[in-house]
């Protein structure tokens, strides 16, 4: 009896959370792009302070059009008892160590060498490039990324979390390939990539996230939890900022994700081809807005993930 009871009441949090978990948008077809690495450096593991935990409030490419979209959640629930919500998710009494790293798209300079997009493939890509940048504020991609990550490190760790930072400077050469093993090497949970979005529409908006395709050669393993972490991030911030839901791009061409063998998603925090979009992009205000959201997804991919894991 008591062992149906907690079946249920887990069942009954698995699917509320799900629900909330899935809020399926398509995006209009395009997407964004392109999305570089290079080589190595800069790296910072950040301790975590007591833990706090709030449950409330908080990319890479240019170019190509490709549609997206395909959010799916789906594993099997760990019979695990426990009468409250909190009890059984809180990412700070897990292990009290949930490592974050986060990467901040492109750099300076970009390193046009190729290199292989994914294991087990002879495609190539550009280990890096330096990104897009505003039409109106000419701020260039690197910088916004980098801006937005250090306060996503800052939020992270108040709540609790250790970050790891891929890059902390502008002039670093570190492949995408490269940044998806440093964050498998400093042991992280899951992989965070900042970067904004370009398009030749410059009346295109909103915000997306990336994860693999489900018949991803590179990481099928992987393709629901990064699926997940996708939905997660990019609800959580369509609430926080109000933006238009661009939903996920499933693509199986970003380099970064490819070599990850940790959950990974590319987070578009919106397009700096779209004049007002980019110039909103550098208030502080909606920086505040687009941290909180991923900062919240992040929680909640916690959450759902110790859940189904
Ligand atoms: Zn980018």
């Amino acid at each position: 009896m008591k062992q149906k009871s907690i079946a249920i009441f887990i069942l009954v949090v698995l699917i509320s959370i799900t629900v909330a978990c899935s809020n399926e948008d398509s995006p209009d077809g395009l997407s964004n792009g392109r999305e570089m690495q290079s080589n190595q450096s800069a790296d910072t593991l950040y301790q975590q302070p007591p833990p706090s935990h709030k449950q409330d409030d908080e990319q890479e490419l240019t170019d190509t059009v490709i549609p997206g979209e395909t959010p799916d959640i789906s594993d099997t629930p760990e019979a695990t008892p426990s009468p409250t919500p909190e009890a059984v998710h809180t990412p700070e009494q897990d292990s009290g160590r949930i490592v974050i790293a986060i990467d901040p798209g492109h750099q300076r300079r970009g390193n046009y060498t190729q290199e292989r997009i994914g294991p087990g493939t002879t495609q190539t890509k550009p280990m890096v490039s330096s990104g897009t940048s505003g039409v109106a504020t000419k701020v260039p991609e690197y910088e916004l990324t980098l801006e937005i990550s250090l306060q996503l490190r800052d939020e992270l760790i108040a709540r609790g979390y250790e970050v790891f930072m891929i890059r902390e400077s502008h002039d670093v050469n570190i492949s995408n390939r490269t940044r998806a093993e440093m964050a498998a090497e400093a042991g992280a949970n899951i992989f965070i990539r900042i970067h904004a979005n370009g398009s030749d529409d410059s009346s295109a908006n909103g915000i997306l996230t990336i994860s693999p395709t489900f018949h991803t050669p590179f990481i099928p393993d992987l393709y629901s939890r990064c699926n997940m972490l996708a939905q997660c991030v990019l609800d959580e911030m369509i609430e926080a900022t109000g933006a238009k839901n661009r939903g996920i791009w499933e693509t199986d061409s970003m380099t970064g994700i490819n070599w990850s063998t940790i959950p990974v998603t590319i987070v578009e925090l919106g397009f700096m081809t779209n004049p007002a979009e980019d110039r909103l992009m550098q208030t502080p205000e909606y920086q505040q807005k687009l941290v909180e959201g991923i900062a919240n997804g992040i929680d909640l991919f916690f959450i759902v993930d110790v859940v189904v894991d």
